[in-house]
């Protein structure tokens, strides 16, 4: 038997390792594709459980307290998302399934929940059941050091390229997969700013190529100016208020930037063929460029999606 579900003919799905990734690295983006009328779909690893908790009365629920945070950051996800303006959102596997592994080396790493020891298999049968579902032309996820190291992060990267294999030995694969990047010569222009600010974990690197995310311009695919939606993404970070006080160096960064620091997100791409762009290097303005969708949007199209009955165990 064959059901058809009816989704918008553009369809951006995003794998996020942490309550609060989406907000901070994808924000704008999220926000600009779900206002265009496209299908945005995020789908969380983790709960954040290890987070630190900057909101004192709430502290505790740390995970060697009472290990409430996670939970409570169900809630403070889901009005991020309602913020950006996002309707579809996931856990991988469900709420809980996999734990947030703490930084790189510390003993949470070694919980038997942690998502730093999934099954990659496993984990990624569960992403391959949403893009069965969802059937993204777009996937975006973080580069294979997960912007910066985080275990959960390079987790998330390594579930979601084995999940988009699998869809592609099923003739179903995304026909982009993006990595959140941030090009050398905009960090460059933000170096001052950055060192200025207090309380950044990147304090005392003036060089902007030491900084791990730091990505030569003429590997950035695509730059997505969603200055339009920076307040919704400044709005959707101070919905994580126990992950990002608002005494926040992105936020005194933002306050000395302007819109464009919230709203202009850059990504490389690791699957698919870059569209048209323009600029030196032809950094795209849209991720959908270059596909047939392109464009679509505005009028309100969509796709019927045949979805075999197997693949909604
Ligand atoms: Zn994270």
């Amino acid at each position: 038997m064959t059901v058809v579900t009816t989704l918008p003919d553009r369809r951006l799905l995003l794998v996020h390792a942490h309550p609060d990734d989406e907000s901070i690295g994808t924000g704008s983006t999220m926000a600009h594709y779900a206002a265009s009328g496209a299908h945005v779909t995020l789908v969380t690893c983790t709960l954040g459980e290890e987070g630190e908790i900057h909101v004192p009365e709430l502290a505790g629920l740390a995970a060697a307290e009472a290990d409430q945070l996670g939970g409570y950051r169900l809630a403070e996800l889901a009005h991020a998302c309602a913020e950006l303006g996002v309707t579809d959102h996931r856990f991988l596997g469900g709420a809980g399934r996999y734990r947030d592994s703490g930084m790189m080396g510390l003993p949470t790493n070694g919980h038997p929940r942690a998502f730093w020891g999934a099954d990659l298999d496993e984990a990624a049968g569960h992403l391959l059941e949403i893009l069965r579902e969802v059937r993204p032309q777009v996937l975006i996820t973080y580069d294979d050091n997960g912007f910066y190291g985080h275990p959960d992060h390079i987790q998330a990267n390594r579930v979601a390229m084995r999940a988009v294999e699998l869809a592609a030995a099923e003739g179903i694969a995304p026909a982009k997969v993006y990595w959140t990047a941030m090009p050398q010569s905009v960090l460059e222009a933000g170096m001052t700013h950055f060192e200025e600010s207090s309380d950044n974990p990147f304090a005392g690197i003036s060089d902007a190529t030491d900084l791990p995310f730091c990505t030569p311009d003429k590997d950035i695919a695509a730059r997505i100016d969603a200055t339009e939606q920076h307040a919704a993404k400044e709005a959707a970070m101070r919905a994580h208020a126990t992950q990002i006080p608002a005494t926040s160096w992105l936020y005194s960064v933002a306050g000395n930037f302007g819109a464009e620091f919230m709203g202009v997100e850059y990504f490389t791409l690791a699957v698919g063929t870059k569209g048209p762009g323009s600029g030196p290097y032809g950094w795209e303005s849209d991720l959908f460029a270059g596909l047939e969708t392109a464009g679509s949007t505005d009028r309100g199209g969509t796709d019927r999606i045949p979805v075999s009955s197997a693949g909604q165990r």
